[in-house]
């Protein structure tokens, strides 16, 4: 039996591949570990490694936000992600862990760029001005995966994830991700009967998947993905911020009105999954409707008891 352990394992991430692991036994042990051990802390980051000597690791910590937290915190977003993974990735090579799996996001992508992007155009331009303290360290991650198997000859394997949503999400007002702000903010409106508040102008465009469809995305590549080189995780299919609002409220019926006083971010960030669909031809993706309504039921039967 192989261990894995599996950092950011409370996250929203985290969470789904806890819910799947026990498919995965008896072939696999799994450790989930969150921000007890600081893996901004290299003392705490080896000392725990070299206790639990796992054989894998599915690397998901990092200091995770929306549009709006990208913009208000910067230097944590650059900072703890820089500490985060090189601890995590250097501490991994030092207790012998050969293969590792790391998570980039679409917030990498160029902003000048033609669409759709592909995995070997990340570093063609610089990252929408929004979110360039996440973005670089998610970038330099990348190269410090390349370096560690070029020098020691590991299998460090950077995924790219476009947006994620799903149950045991973060459904924080200011700081989430987009659609669990939104179901947040449109359940609210629904209790105190007032208009539904999106913001930006509902223009832009994103690719989202269901956070259990990447964890089980994330344990293909773990075991039959015969490449160290870096892989977009994501439907093809693209939804405006309008179409993503007004499937949200068919389950509140609210009143919708759009806040151009904020930000758009990037317009759009068109991934190729190419790549990924010759890898897993027949892997079926939940669509988008089914996702927001099992992550809807989830937050209405857990609230107030939610990361809000
Ligand atoms: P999340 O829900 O915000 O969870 C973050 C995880 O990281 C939590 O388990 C948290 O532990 C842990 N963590 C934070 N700071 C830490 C520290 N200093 N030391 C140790 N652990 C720490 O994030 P997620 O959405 O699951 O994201 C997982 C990965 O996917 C991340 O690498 C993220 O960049 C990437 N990604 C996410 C999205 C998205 O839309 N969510 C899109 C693309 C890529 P606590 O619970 O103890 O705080
Ligand atoms: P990212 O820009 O891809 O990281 O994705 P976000 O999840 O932050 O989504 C950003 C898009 O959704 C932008 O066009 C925002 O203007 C729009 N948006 C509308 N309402 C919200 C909200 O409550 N939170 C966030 N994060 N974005 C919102």
């Amino acid at each position: 039996m192989k261990s894995i352990l599996v950092t950011g394992g409370s996250g929203l991430v985290g969470s789904a591949l806890n819910e799947i692991h026990h498919s995965y036994k008896p072939d696999y042990y799994f450790v989930f570990v969150n921000s007890t051990v600081d893996l901004r802390n290299y003392q705490q980051t080896i000392k725990y490694f070299s206790e639990l000597k796992p054989d894998y690791i599915i690397h998901l910590a990092a200091c995770v936000g929306g549009l709006f937290k990208n913009m208000s915190e910067p230097v944590k977003m650059l900072e703890d992600n820089l500490l985060i993974n090189t601890n995590v990735i250097k501490a991994a090579n030092e207790t012998g862990v050969n293969k590792l799996i790391a998570c980039l996001s679409t917030c990498v992508f160029p902003n000048e760029t033609e669409y759709p992007i592909n995995e070997k155009m990340i570093n063609n331009g610089p990252p929408h001005l929004s979110n360039e303290g996440y973005s670089y360290a998610k970038r330099i991650m990348e190269i410090q995966c390349k370096c560690y198997n070029k020098q020691f000859g590991r299998e460090y394997i950077c995924v790219i994830p476009t947006n994620v949503y799903g149950p045991h999400d973060n459904f924080h007002l200011e700081d989430s991700h987009v659609i669990p702000g939104l179901i947040h903010r449109c359940f609210l409106a629904k209790q105190n009967g007032k208009p539904f508040i999106v913001r930006g102008s509902g223009t832009p465009r994103r690719q989202f998947i269901y956070s259990l469809d990447l964890a089980r995305v994330i344990m293909e590549i773990l075991q039959n993905y015969n490449s160290t080189d870096s892989i977009i995780i994501s439907p093809e299919v693209e939804y405006s911020i309008k179409e993503v609002s007004e499937a949200i409220n068919t389950h509140f019926g609210n009143e919708i009105i759009y806040d151009q006083s904020f930000s758009d971010g990037q317009h759009r960030k068109t991934a190729d999954s190419s790549k990924l669909l010759a890898f897993l031809p027949g892997f079926s993706f939940t669509p988008l409707d089914i996702g927001i309504t099992e992550t809807i039921e989830w937050f209405k039967r857990k609230y107030p008891n939610v990361r809000l």
